[in-house]
């Protein structure tokens, strides 16, 4: 079986416990305004050409973005850290994009990690039916769940979908004993008042009892070049990334309510 993927990531210490390798799945069905890896959105490889600047001289390159691989040919990359998780309590993270688009993909590596006693985390928008989620939930270890915005009308603008299936799944997950840390970054102007960060507190106290690990994540404008390779709209172009002190609020806001909050992930 192949999937589509973007990049696959050494040692990375922010999706999961341990040291992991993370495996970009390419696709996704959201288009968040302040998405830092526009790179990853669409459903096909694609080429793009960049600067290299050499010795001050200028030099076009033409990148294709997006590789059709199989499941052993990614399996083997991961396997090449094997030692890595055994002695950090690592594994592998499937991010993106969403992981879930390609569910038949995803599911096959799952298995193959499983059957490799590997730790499994998926690193999800949620925005899948709820058979792909049934499907998938028993394979996988941790799930790092994204909530962007509580307000389904504020939601769609900022990500082109509704809010409800991805609560909805959410909840389905917590309610199956599933392991879960929210993952919400922070983006100013959209869903950094603390209206809104009360509002989540209280969605999460009341419906996710189990849940109490809160990774927040500051927005980024890191991507410019990223929005101008891919021809895509930057439309927050002109946002600045939250300061420390107003993540330090959020955090304090969580923990005073029993959360246990890591700023980066
Ligand atoms: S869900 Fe993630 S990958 Fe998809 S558009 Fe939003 S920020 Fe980008």
């Amino acid at each position: 079986m192949k999937g589509l993927i973007f990049d696959i990531k050494r040692f990375a210490i922010h999706d999961g416990p341990g040291i992991r390798v993370t495996v970009f799945f390419k696709g996704c069905p959201l288009s968040c305004w302040w998405c830092h890896n526009p790179e990853s959105r669409r459903e096909g490889p694609e080429s793009v050409t960049r600067n290299h600047k050499i010795n001050n001289r200028v030099f076009l390159i033409n990148e294709q973005v997006g590789e059709w691989l199989t499941t052993d040919e990614v399996m083997k990359e991961i396997l090449k850290e094997y030692l890595f998780f055994e002695e950090s309590g690592g594994g592998v993270t499937f991010s993106g994009g969403e992981p879930l688009l390609q569910h038949h993909f995803l599911i096959d590596l799952l298995s193959a990690c499983n059957r490799n006693s590997i730790h499994t985390t998926l690193d999800t928008t949620g925005y899948a039916s709820q058979e792909v989620i049934i499907k998938v939930m028993n394979k996988v270890d941790l799930f790092l769940y994204d909530i962007k915005h509580m307000n389904d009308d504020v939601h769609k603008k900022y990500t082109g979908v509704s809010n409800k299936l991805i609560f909805d799944n959410l909840k389905f997950l917590h309610d199956e004993g599933r392991n879960i840390v929210i993952r919400f970054a922070v983006i100013p102007g959209i869903n950094d008042n603390m209206e809104h960060i009360q509002n989540m507190i209280r969605f999460l106290k009341g419906e996710l009892v189990r849940v109490k690990k809160v990774d927040l994540l500051s927005y980024h404008n890191i991507a410019g070049h990223k929005y101008r390779a891919f021809n895509v709209t930057n439309r927050m172009k002109d946002s600045k990334e939250p300061d420390k002190k107003q993540l330090k609020e959020i955090k304090l806001s969580f923990e005073k309510e029993g959360f246990e909050v890591n700023i980066g992930g």
